[in-house]
């Protein structure tokens, strides 16, 4: 299986069921249990533990390099805090602030990196950040703060930042809270599509020759000699799998401490946005609203807006952090206080999602002061744990995790070209920053070329149509049917695959809607 699997110039269905060029957009034409036969007979370099960003940048660039390599997720794809972040390749402003400058500049590097190699994900976004008096955030700070912010990046930001005058600001936002406003900075970051940056970047690795394989779980591994020996089990049909690799990469998050030989101490903090109609806020660029020494941001996204976010200790079950009604009275709370003419309430809520920061442990101070920092351990031979970072700094944190699991296999070190090729040198509909419109093509495009296994693959991860639809529930049953029909589901599966996705909705892991939501059934 080593080599590219795909290639330039596949073709692959567009939602309108067109059939268009998409390279990398591979059938999938390996059944699931030759794959997992395929597991048990080779041993691979690297088996990476963990589909999220970290475990799909690691397999993507080892790959690149010429290793075998497994990806698994005991879930889907991007099933964990990849696909419940606030959406930002960013340096972060406020990291700045707390004098974090390694860091901010590491990430602004990153930042325009992710920007040249994934395009069709990272669209440059101003972000205006309103200044009061008295309020721990003074404009000439600021203002200073914002050109150290452009001059991180290197080459260069996305755009130039610079001060707005108070009648600038509320040009650009009328409706903002006007008493003690002394005016603002206007800055750039990038805006993306969390999860799409994960399926992406675990396509072009597959298209390297990585395997990936979603719904398997690693339950517990063990070294004889330079071999792991790593039981797997398959988390649909329970079928165990005996996997051999020479390295293991412990990219699994917020479960990451769960392994015997595992290192990593976490301490996770908990962040729930929330999603509104566009027009009950009216917002054509981002917006910074703080609340004490913590920012939290309305983004606009497409027709709608994102709003949070939370950072709140967390020590409930990992596989479904909830959103309860004070998470998001606290983000509206938050809004409503910057733009008071605005009035939201819990009824205008479209939908809303929790995710957990896996965050290097420092057991003392508050949430949002962690540090946002990475960290590469090797407790035994062959074994890397790779925890904590961002999003904006995966594809470094992958380089860094690579270059450590060749020295231990005793390789010599081939370049990460990583930075300098892009994820999908073409491709078709099916992955933007905002949902595609909703078709059969495209639906089929997913289950036969990306993995989809369940109603909720396509309708969180792929596609967001979850988040997006205020009818998602009818939405939903739209795409049971098509992917019925693309997977073979008999009248049966298709019901048993409504319920679970209506009841994930219901249990709040993938999501929240307040109860009399015109969404719910
Ligand atoms: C609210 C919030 C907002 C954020 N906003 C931003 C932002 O705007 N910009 C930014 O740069 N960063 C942001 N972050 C941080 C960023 O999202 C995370 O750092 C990143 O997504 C973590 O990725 P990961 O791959 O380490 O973890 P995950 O995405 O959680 O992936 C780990 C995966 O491992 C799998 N797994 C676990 N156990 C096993 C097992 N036994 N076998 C197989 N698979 C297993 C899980 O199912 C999961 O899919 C935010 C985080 C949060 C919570």
């Amino acid at each position: 299986m080593r080599g590219r699997a795909g290639g330039k110039g596949a073709e692959g269905l567009g939602w309108d069921g067109k059939v268009r060029a998409m390279s990398h957009a591979m059938p999938l034409s390996v059944s699931r249990s030759a794959q997992l036969d395929s597991l048990e007979r080779e041993v691979l370099d690297v088996l990476v533990v963990g589909g999220g960003i970290v475990g799909a940048g690691v397999a993507r660039d080892a790959a690149m390099r010429g290793l075998s390599v497994a990806v698994i997720d005991q879930y889907d794809f991007a099933f964990g805090t990849s696909s419940r972040s606030s959406r930002l390749l960013h340096g972060g402003l406020r990291y700045l602030a707390q004098g974090r400058v390694g860091m901010v500049r590491e990430a602004s590097r990153e930042k325009v990196t992710l920007s040249r190699i994934a395009p069709h994900l990272a669209q440059p976004l101003a972000f205006i950040f309103p200044t009061y008096q008295k309020s721990g955030w003074p404009r000439w700070k600021l203002r200073i703060g914002v050109k150290v912010y452009d001059w991180l990046c290197g080459a260069g930001n996305l755009g130039r930042s610079g001060g707005l005058s108070r009648k600038g600001v509320l040009d650009l936002l009328p409706g903002l809270e006007q008493n003690r406003l002394t005016g603002g900075v206007r800055y750039f970051d990038a805006f993306t599509n969390d999860a799409r940056l994960v399926l992406d970047t675990i396509r072009s690795a597959a298209a390297s020759g990585a395997r990936a394989v979603n719904y398997l779980s690693l339950e517990s591994a063990g070294r004889v000699g330079a071999i792991w020996n790593c039981q797997l089990r398959c988390t649909e049909s329970d079928r165990r799998v005996a996997a051999r690799a020479k390295v293991v990469v412990n990219a699994a998050g917020a479960w990451a401490s769960r392994f015997s030989a595992s290192r990593v101490k976490l301490r996770l903090t908990k962040g729930v946005h929330v999603v509104i109609d566009g027009a009950r806020l009216g917002v054509a660029e981002a917006v910074v609203m703080t609340d004490g020494p913590r920012i939290l941001f309305a983004i606009p996204w497409g027709e709608r807006v994102i709003l949070g976010t939370t950072d709140t200790d967390y020590d409930g079950p990992i596989d479904a952090p909830d959103c309860t009604a004070e998470d998001v009275a606290y983000v509206l709370g938050i809004v409503n206080r910057t733009f008071p003419s605005a009035g939201l309430k819990q009824e205008d809520v479209i939908s809303a999602w929790s995710g957990l920061r896996p965050l290097l442990a420092g057991p003392k101070g508050k949430p949002s002061d962690i540090s946002r920092a990475h960290q590469i351990i090797s407790g035994e031979p062959g074994w890397f744990d790779v925890a904590g970072g961002k999003l904006t700094t995966y594809r470094l944190m992958a380089e860094q995790t690579v270059d450590r699991a060749m020295a231990g296999l005793g390789m010599e070190a081939r370049p990460c070209r990583t930075a300098a090729e892009p994820i999908l040198s073409e491709r078709g509909d099916s992955s933007g920053l905002t949902p595609p419109p909703v078709a059969r093509g495209i639906v089929e495009h997913y289950c036969l070329r990306e993995w989809a296994r369940h109603l909720d693959d396509v309708m969180v991860r792929r596609t967001g149509w979850r988040f997006y639809h205020r009818d998602q529930m009818g939405t939903a049953r739209e795409v049971a049917g098509w992917m019925g029909e693309a997977l073979g589901w008999d009248r049966e599966q298709m019901e048993v695959e409504l319920r679970r996705y209506e009841a994930m909705t219901w249990s709040m892991a993938m999501g929240w809607i307040p109860p009399d939501s015109p969404g719910n059934l």
